[in-house]
């Protein structure tokens, strides 16, 4: 029996709340304790190699915000229309999660949705919860397991004697195939990420009971299509709706167009299925992803917005793993391709997004040795980052942006070291402020 019930459950939520609700919702920690706020529910139970029960609970803002994405137009109260709504989301969520049991082994079958007003409580006595972080307000999951204690699933490993493991597999849709091309690629499951940003504001990913094996999070996350070399992250293969954005065959021809005759280093079957990647494979992945990206930038369909988003920090981790090969000459001439692009992007940027891409080219300059180049743009983004700090529209964004504030201040006054390090004896690698 997999020893995370709780991750593609999770997964399926993100994923279904991205696709169906165009809401990006950011799992946080599994916790034993109810959110608060819940205004409206919906659950479903299942049954077959595992029974159990799962709920999707949302706070009046939350659900009124989602089903105005679903449906284009934001209902003005709650009233029976959406409460209905939120039973047929938990319906598509217990599908998807359905779907990558299956692929651990673990057949379901799923029973009727049940909405209510306010919470409800699981047939098997305790759930455990997991919080989302959206934009417009709360939702959270609820989850039991006949024979698995809240604890447990919350815990995975711990206490069912089973080895956890880091990685689970995930069901990808490439956005560029005509028909949904399918594939399985290795991600990392959600309860192992505790990112912490470095020098250049990428993620850092451990696992916080310290109990799995390191996490090569650069090396993992692009992902590549098997049937075409479409490379992208994993939160924009499931972002990219093709329903939603009608035809994208100028983007597939670009894109193929540009990977044509490219030279791999490893096998496709490599870059694609290995859980965890060596530097050369990601380094592979990461080409892929960069020319991806920037053919879609040729095409300019808007279905691909967020992969072009994405261009700088392809960039700056395709730095870091020349780095970690130790190719001093390519790792600047690619820390450049990542000013230039960042620059480019910076007049159409607002907001904390703007203040980032501030930091990140001071972060670059100072790192290149251009001190005089990288302290102006430090110094613009601190005189910003302070008036915006106060103005900001929500405490969590303040928070963000007086985190930002801090970091640029000890980039700015040399108190931050600035040096990557690929760890030495180790086939993967790390990086450190
Ligand atoms: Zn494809």
């Amino acid at each position: 029996m997999s020893a995370d019930l709780l991750a593609p459950i999770v997964a399926a939520t993100e994923k279904v709340m991205l696709t169906m609700a165009q809401t990006r919702a950011t799992a946080g920690s599994p916790t034993l304790e109810r959110p608060p706020g819940e205004a409206v529910s919906a659950s479903i139970a299942f049954s077959g190699d595992i029974a159990g029960w799962l709920c999707l609970g949302f706070s009046e803002p939350g659900i009124l915000s989602v089903v105005g994405n679903m449906f284009g137009e934001a209902p003005a109260r709650l009233d029976d229309d959406v409460v209905d709504s939120t039973g047929e989301l938990v319906n598509i969520i217990c599908g998807e999660a359905r779907r990558a049991l299956s692929e651990q082994g673990l057949n379901i079958t799923a029973g009727i949705p049940q909405t209510a007003r306010g919470a409800q409580e699981p047939p098997q006595g305790a759930a455990a919860f997991v919080p989302f972080d959206t934009p417009d307000g709360a939702l959270f999951l609820a989850v039991a397991v006949e024979g698995w204690t809240p604890e447990a699933l919350v815990s995975p490993g711990a206490g069912n004697g089973e080895q956890a493991s880091i990685w689970q597999p995930l069901e990808l849709s490439c956005a560029l195939h005509g028909q949904p091309k399918r594939f399985t690629a290795h991600g990392i499951q959600r309860q192992g990420r505790k990112a912490k940003p470095d020098l250049f504001l990428l993620p850092h990913v451990t696992d916080p009971a310290g109990g799995l094996p390191p996490v090569q999070y650069i090396a993992q996350e692009v992902f590549v299509c098997p049937g075409c070399l479409f490379a992208s992250s994993e939160a924009d293969y499931f972002a990219v709706d093709s329903a939603a954005f009608g035809p994208l065959h100028d983007s597939r021809e670009t894109v193929s167009g540009r990977m044509k005759g490219k030279r791999l280093k490893g096998t496709l079957r490599e870059i694609i299925n290995q859980p965890a990647r060596s530097v050369e494979l990601a380094y592979t992945a990461y080409q892929l992803a960069i020319q991806s990206a920037e053919a879609l930038l040729l095409t300019g369909h808007r279905a691909f917005a967020p992969e072009r988003r994405r261009l700088p920090e392809y960039a700056l981790r395709t730095a870091l793993m020349h780095k970690a090969r130790g190719d001093g000459e390519q790792e600047k001439r690619v820390l450049q391709y990542a000013l230039k692009v960042l620059s480019k992007r910076l007049p159409a940027l607002k907001g904390l997004a703007a203040l980032q891409a501030l930091y990140r080219i001071g972060a670059v300059e100072v790192y290149l040795g251009r001190d005089a180049e990288g302290s102006q743009r430090l110094q613009k983004l601190i005189a910003r980052g302070s008036a915006q700090a106060k103005a900001a529209a929500s405490s969590k964004e303040a928070a963000a942006v007086k985190r930002l504030l801090v970091q640029a201040k000890q980039l700015w006054d040399g108190r931050t070291e600035v040096r990557w390090s690929a760890s030495p004896g180790r086939p993967d690698y790390a990086y450190f402020l």
